[in-house]
């Protein structure tokens, strides 16, 4: 699995992009996702866009082994500063018709 990084802002984009979403450059690296991650920090989303199936969500920000920091969703309704999680790239709704493609995040090993 890899992500493309804007090589002038840093913005990360999966699938690939031709021009960076946050700042127009057009020169990316590609950089390989290791599978596990670390959680940084967590929240619960509520009173979501239309087109979503559930009262809330949760968004992680998680730094991959390799040092790259994504956010994404997380398959947890309770997630834990420093769990370890397993990155797949799904299709994130983000609303009627306007689905794309991100991060979600699984827990790699249930929490006791
Ligand atoms: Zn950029």
């Amino acid at each position: 699995m890899y992500a493309y990084k804007c090589d002038a802002c840093g913005e990360l984009h999966h699938p690939k992009h031709f021009v960076c979403r946050k700042c127009g450059g057009t020169d990316f690296t590609e950089t390989p996702l290791e599978g596990e991650a670390t959680v940084l920090t967590w929240t619960k989303v509520y009173n979501l866009p239309e087109g979503y199936m559930k009262p809330y969500l949760c968004f992680v920000i998680a730094r991959f082994d390799n040092g790259l920091t994504v956010s994404g969703q997380i398959n947890s309704e309770q997630p834990v500063t420093g769990q370890r999680v397993k990155a797949v790239v799904g299709v994130v709704k983000e609303g009627v018709g306007r689905d794309f493609y991100g991060f979600i995040f699984e827990p790699a090993q249930s929490v006791a």
